[in-house]
């Protein structure tokens, strides 16, 4: 039976090692970091998400904001609305909660992000600093998981990773951390074939492909490490009862047969926002003076 990687566990520690680190930093400071989360519309799971962002923030002592336009908001105002708080120097992190209404360009206001705000790691600099292996605000999905698969103790270094899609949020920047950790990494997407084939491979399967119940028992081999990195919402199945979150992987089909495994909820999606608090504080240090750029807080112990 897998080890199960546990995101909310690792999460808590991320909190309180930042909640010390912020309360050790803001005599110095003179004001708390700030995380502004621009909203666009009523997605009922944004809603959900930005909800959690907020009260991860108020548990480690980020001062957070959520500036919510609605869905006929013009590219204007959202773009006007990044630029006050690239301006507003009590705002050391801009979150631009996607998805947004098709009506915008997405593109265009994350490139309107100030990199040094950019909490995401999503702007085409911070993008880029990590294709280098520069240090800079990095994507938190797969920062998230990096977390997880150190904290497991995972040894990476010459691993057969195979990573199920290639978003620029996701897949991209997971595929690239791994190869910077000597894994030998593999990138699979909707035109891949014979991709149980692939998975079958992998001593290190990361499913970000966005199809729940993708990954079963007959595409993993026995010991693989397995993070679901896919969120989806399973409708109720009859009337009076509660639905309930599923990943990309079929859990208790897989868990037998996997050597670690991240449960979906509880896996990557604390980790998510774990990653988020971490780049706002480690943007206010550096505003601060008092951070050195580094990829990530130590991680607790
Ligand atoms: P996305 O932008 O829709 O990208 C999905 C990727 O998967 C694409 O590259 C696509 O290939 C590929 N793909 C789709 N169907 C496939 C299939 N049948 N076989 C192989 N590859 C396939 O999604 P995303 O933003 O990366 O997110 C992926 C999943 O992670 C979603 O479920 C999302 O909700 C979840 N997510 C979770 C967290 C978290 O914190 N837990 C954070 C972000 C996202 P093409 O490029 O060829 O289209």
């Amino acid at each position: 039976m897998a080890k199960r990687l546990d995101g909310q566990m690792l999460a808590a520690l991320y909190e309180t090692s930042l909640r010390a680190s912020v309360a050790q930093h803001l005599a110095t400071a003179g004001s708390p970091p700030g995380l502004a989360v621009v909203r666009v519309g009523d997605d009922p799971a944004s809603g959900v998400y930005v909800r959690k962002k907020a009260q991860a923030c108020g548990r480690v002592g980020i001062k957070s904001q959520i500036i919510h336009h609605p869905a006929t908001a013009s590219q204007q105002e959202v773009l006007e609305s990044i630029r006050q708080l690239n301006a507003n120097p009590s705002c050391d992190g801009i979150l631009l909660q996607l998805p947004i209404p098709a009506t915008l360009d997405a593109r265009q206001l994350l490139l309107a992000v100030d990199p040094d705000k950019d909490v995401d790691g999503l702007h085409p600099l911070n993008l880029g600093r990590l294709v280098r292996g520069e240090p800079g605000l990095r994507s938190c999905t797969p920062a998230g998981v990096m977390a997880l698969l150190a904290h497991g103790g995972i040894a990476l270094e010459g691993i057969r990773a195979l990573v199920i899609g290639r978003s620029i949020l996701v897949g991209q920047p997971m595929g690239i951390m791994l190869q910077q950790a000597n894994a030998t990494v593999t990138m699979a997407h909707s035109r891949t074939r014979n991709l149980s084939d692939h998975c079958r491979q992998a001593e290190l399967l990361v499913a970000a492909a966005g199809q729940p119940g993708l990954v079963g028992a007959d595409w993993v081999r026995p010991g693989t490490v397995v993070v679901d990195v896919g969120i989806h919402r399973v409708p109720p199945q009859r009337q009076g009862t509660r639905g309930r979150l599923c990943g990309d992987v079929r859990f208790a089909a897989v868990e037998p047969l996997a050597s670690h495994i991240t449960p979906v909820p509880g896996g990557v999606g604390p980790m998510t926002v774990a990653m988020l608090l971490c780049n706002t504080v480690q943007a206010w240090q550096q505003r601060c003076g008092s951070g050195v750029r580094t990829a990530l807080v130590p991680l607790p112990r």
